[in-house]
């Protein structure tokens, strides 16, 4: 009894020294217990937040005035600490701004669990990470910053009353964020030119004998690169910390869904089953799929065959926009004969795989079609495979030449692979949506294949191409089997219609447990 009083005391001190600041290092993992659905509503919210983050970084010039009520309007919704809120955290706002912090700090913790394991998620954690901090500091009052930098040792070198007197113009010469007024009340930090390169770059800061002069109101950079630095090297340990970890079986799927996750809706079923015909398919290919369908679409009407990979992604997909099972089995069967497949073989070794898909074999489990997050961060394709993001898979040339081959501007083009070398495949898919579809702005944030086949639809006309008939009992549509996993509301119609979010569905268990039954033939 003692023993837990005691822990629990040193919790409460724990946190309190941990949330006595609204902005945080994350030096300290948390101690405290938490349910798994505090676990992952907390590491779902902060991955919003990050999304929004790198969305508003690509749209808007970072800390430009869009930009920061944009993330201002965010933060709030989603709960994390705010700075007009920085107290001690108990004192003007009560518990709930202890508790955003509190959520700020685990959240960050989870994610990293989440985020460590390859290099590709480490750079996007660590990236949108290190831009969510910036804002957050650069938006502190004076006050709070340097309280900050105090509370977190980070104590750089300041220069004398003498030597700033002595350097006076070249200081002010050298930034312009400071005049002949002002430089006698600010400090000036001292540092290694090396720790402040984004300044030097941009010759904000007066250099002298390899030392980088750099008034207060820049210290942010020099704070994010020791957070960058910081970060980094808890992700590189974290990570050798993960065979642990990914033994427990209730974490492991958990965190495995959260680094594929996608935040929107289930586009596992859609009202519109049953109202595309399998003719509409060329037409709606070639004016509402993403590149990555289109792709595998036109992939299959050449080879009459698509591997693995690709008839996970393309077949799922397909269910998403509407078709039924006997037309999917239609639609394969008919493109396999073509090429190598006998009638035979397919209902042998092709049908149940595409029954399964629709959970009609197996465990029963109603599959959902892949969100961009899925494409892009797992199997990539190999030689003779077509599935994956041509955004992020395909080498730059062959991708400027499908972009050509689809009538894309030059400066479309060169927009899109800008896009593509900063990291941003969904930003480029985006573009190239707007491009196609001669709008300016797209007005959703692309996170799945299925949403641009929607989202074009809607612009297109509401629909109108796919073929309007009462909604037929659905062949191949059985009532829910006893069994059938996919308890998920409905997603939204082709037709058009919002949906309210729908929970995140844990689709690294459903897609992984149907990989198993796809082989190869
Ligand atoms: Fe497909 Fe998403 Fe890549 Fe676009 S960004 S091509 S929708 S995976």
């Amino acid at each position: 009894m003692q023993f837990i009083s005691r822990r629990k005391k040193l919790i409460a001190n724990h946190q309190a020294e941990l949330y006595g600041h609204c902005l945080q290092f994350y030096g300290q993992p948390p101690l405290e217990n938490i349910s798994l659905s505090e676990f992952e509503t907390f590491a779902v919210e902060r991955l919003k937040l990050l999304k929004t983050v790198e969305n508003l970084g690509v749209s808007y010039v970072k800390i430009s005035e869009q930009y920061t009520k944009k993330l201002e309007v965010e933060i709030k919704n989603l709960n994390f600490p705010y700075r007009t809120e920085a107290d001690d955290g108990k004192s003007q706002s009560g518990p709930s701004e202890y508790e955003k912090r509190r959520k700020d700090h685990i959240s960050h913790f989870i994610l990293r669990l989440a985020y460590c394991q390859t290099e590709d998620l480490r750079r996007w954690f660590i990236q949108q990470e290190v831009d969510l901090f910036r804002y957050r500091f650069s938006d502190l009052p004076a006050k709070y910053k340097s309280e900050f930098l105090h509370r977190n040792n980070l104590q750089y070198d300041t220069i004398g009353a003498d030597e700033k007197k002595s350097l006076v113009d070249k200081l002010v010469n050298s930034s312009y964020a400071v005049s002949g007024i002002t430089v006698e009340d600010q400090d000036f930090y001292r540092v290694p030119f090396q720790d402040a390169l984004d300044l030097v770059r941009t010759r904000k800061v007066y250099l002298k004998a390899g030392y980088a002069y750099i008034p207060h109101q820049e210290i942010v950079s020099i704070v994010l690169n020791d957070f960058r630095t910081r970060l980094s090297k808890a992700l590189a340990l974290t990570a050798r910390s993960l065979p642990a970890v990914q033994s427990d079986e209730r974490l492991q799927p958990l965190l495995n869904h959260l680094s594929h996750a996608y935040v929107g809706q289930d586009y596992s079923i859609q009202k519109s089953v049953g109202k595309i015909s399998l003719e509409q398919i060329d037409g709606l290919a070639a004016k509402s799929y993403p590149l990555c369908m289109r792709q595998l679409h036109q992939a299959l009407r050449e080879n009459h065959h698509l591997r693995h990979g690709g008839r996970m992604q393309y077949g799922l997909y397909l269910k998403g926009i509407g078709l039924t099972l006997d037309q999917a089995l239609q639609f394969w069967r008919s493109e396999f004969v073509k090429g190598k497949v006998d009638a035979d073989k397919f209902d042998k070794a092709y049908a149940y795989s595409v029954r399964h898909m629709f959970g009609k074999e197996g465990k029963r489990t109603d599959y959902t079609p892949y969100s961009c997050m899925k494409v892009i961060l797992s199997n990539p394709p190999s030689q003779g495979d077509h599935h994956g993001c041509p955004f992020r898979h395909s080498d730059p040339e062959l991708l400027k030449q499908k972009l050509q081959a689809y009538k894309v501007s030059p400066t479309g083009i060169s927009q899109i692979l800008e896009l593509v070398k900063g990291m941003h495949f969904q930003l480029a898919c985006q573009k190239y949506f707007e491009l196609t579809h001669n709008v300016e702005d797209a007005g959703f944030s692309l996170s799945h294949p299925n949403q641009y086949f929607i989202e074009s639809q809607k612009l297109l006309g509401g629909g109108k191409e796919i073929k309007r008939e009462a909604d037929p009992p659905q062949r191949g549509q059985d009532p829910p089997q006893k069994g059938q996993e996919n308890s998920s509301p409905r997603g939204a119609a082709v037709t058009g219609e919002t949906p309210a979010q729908q929970p995140v569905q844990d689709v690294a268990e459903m897609t992984e447990d149907l990989d198993s039954f796809f082989q190869d033939a």
